[in-house]
């Protein structure tokens, strides 16, 4: 097999499409039953609408339109924001179409070894079996979140990974019966839990708790106010953040975060190892909430369910937690207060988001890539190390969140498939030479 593909969410989904239109052929490796569609996208709730305006979801780079032409031939609105599920439906059908043409297969299997062999690379699958490519790309999404320490002695009732069939099962004992739930961490994954709650019927109430206690913040319209790139200062965080500060106050917050988007990769390479840490520690949280904005529609109903009481944000940290006859018992306290308070919960769900380490990474095929020195971890440990290519090691390249210490913007639709493009032009040429 020419090239092997591990991931089937819309990166490898892309990557597929980019190769099968250049007549190069691939197998799309997926074990979860998500192919075409990843995580984001597989979510089947109505009211999960992507946090992009349908103009910039294409999965095509050099034709901008692709996804808001298919939805505005629906009756949809290409400013507006879809559904997350149609454009499950739309990534799909790019898979079917390369599928169609021969050239893509799918692979229903989890990978969990890679190593080198003569001219490619001999990739393991957790039946045992195994294919061989000469050449491989990582598009294995986010890590599963890390457990949360306070919550260690909690067996039951504490939901770790919200994107599994127990969060989904969670979810509807709690609208059939009632009692309150913690959302540990209050970012995009709060708010699509609360989502979910809402619409399973669940009428009690939620407690979002996160140590700044920030939500994101949601999309309006505004004025852009795009700048070149000599203008903005690169190579220290303080000097870019007094700089967005000041350009907020002319233009407007959105028109300011938004005028970085297209020089996002050099400012963050331009900062050394130090200052990009100062940005993970210091900046990121508000970073954050201001450059993934949710849907009007999803901030209206987040802000609703504020105003009624049935959503609380607190700004905290957890002390600890215990099983309980009625329940979680969690000890918490408050952002500036010495006192803590009790309080029980019939779930708790890890809204913490995703594992960014590779020193800590459980994922079997990274242990390999790793362990052999076949690959190694970037600088901060975020994911792996990649060159201008996105190339990880000898015909081995990655794309998405495993690529962020390179990027730091490269998990959204318009930044993957500009990468998932380049990569296949890459492959090609290197299988080609
Ligand atoms: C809830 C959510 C909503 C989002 N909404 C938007 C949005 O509206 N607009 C936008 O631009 N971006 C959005 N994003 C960001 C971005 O689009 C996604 O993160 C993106 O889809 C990432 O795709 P991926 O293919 O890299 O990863 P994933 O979707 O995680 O896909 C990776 C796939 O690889 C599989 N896999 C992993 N390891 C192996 C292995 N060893 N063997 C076999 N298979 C393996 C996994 O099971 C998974 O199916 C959202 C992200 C999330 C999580």
């Amino acid at each position: 097999m020419p090239v092997a593909i591990v991931g089937g969410g819309a990166s490898g989904t892309i990557l597929a499409a980019q190769l099968a239109r250049r007549g190069i052929e691939s197998a799309l490796i997926d074990g979860s039953g998500r192919a075409g569609k990843g995580v984001a996208y597989s979510m089947t709730e109505p009211a999960h609408l992507l946090n992009v305006r349908a103009e910039g979801m294409s999965a095509w780079a050099g034709d901008p339109d692709h996804f808001a032409r298919r939805f505005e031939a629906e009756g949809g609105d290409r400013r507006g924001f879809a559904q997350r599920r149609l454009f499950g439906r739309y990534l799909g059908e790019q898979l079917e179409e390369a599928i169609v043409s021969g050239l893509t297969s799918l692979v229903h299997s989890s990978a969990v070894g890679a190593e080198r062999v003569e001219g490619g690379w001999r990739l393991t699958f957790d039946d045992g079996s195994s294919i061989e490519a000469d050449a491989l790309a990582l598009a294995i999404g986010n890590q599963e979140p890390e457990g949360l320490r306070p919550f260690e002695g909690v067996r039951e009732r504490f939901i770790a990974n919200p994107w599994g069939a127990d969060a989904r099962a969670a979810v509807e004992e709690l609208a059939d019966n009632g009692g309150d739930a913690l959302l540990v961490g209050t970012g995009l994954t709060m708010v699509d839990l609360v989502l979910s709650l809402e619409a399973a019927g669940y009428r009690g109430r939620i407690l979002g708790l996160s140590r700044r206690g920030q939500i994101p913040r949601g999309h309006a319209d505004f004025q852009p106010a795009p700048v070149d790139a000599a203008e903005v200062p690169h190579g220290r965080v303080v000097a870019m953040w007094r700089w967005l500060r000041r350009r907020s106050a002319e233009v407007g917050w959105r028109a300011a975060v938004d005028s970085l988007r297209p020089h996002s990769h050099r400012l963050w390479q331009s900062l050394p190892p130090h200052e990009q840490q100062r940005f993970l520690r210091h900046a990121r949280p508000w970073w954050d909430v201001h450059r993934h904005r949710i849907a009007p529609e999803v901030a209206a109903t987040v802000a609703r369910l504020i105003s009624e009481g049935g959503l609380k944000i607190m700004a905290g940290r957890i002390v600890a937690a215990r099983e309980g006859a009625d329940g979680i018992e969690v000890e918490l306290r408050r952002r500036g207060r010495e006192v803590t308070e009790r309080r029980t919960f019939a779930y708790a769900f890890n809204c913490t988001g995703p594992l960014h380490s590779m020193q800590r990474t459980r994922d079997p095929l990274l242990r390999s890539l790793l362990g052999s020195g076949q690959a190694r971890s970037d600088q901060l440990g975020l994911g792996l190390d990649v060159d201008e290519n996105s190339r990880a090691g000898e015909r081995l390249w990655a794309l998405g969140p495993l690529t962020k210490g390179r990027y730091w913007e490269i998990i959204a639709v318009p930044d993957i498939r500009e990468q998932a493009a380049a990569v296949a032009e890459d492959i090609e040429r290197e299988l080609h030479e």
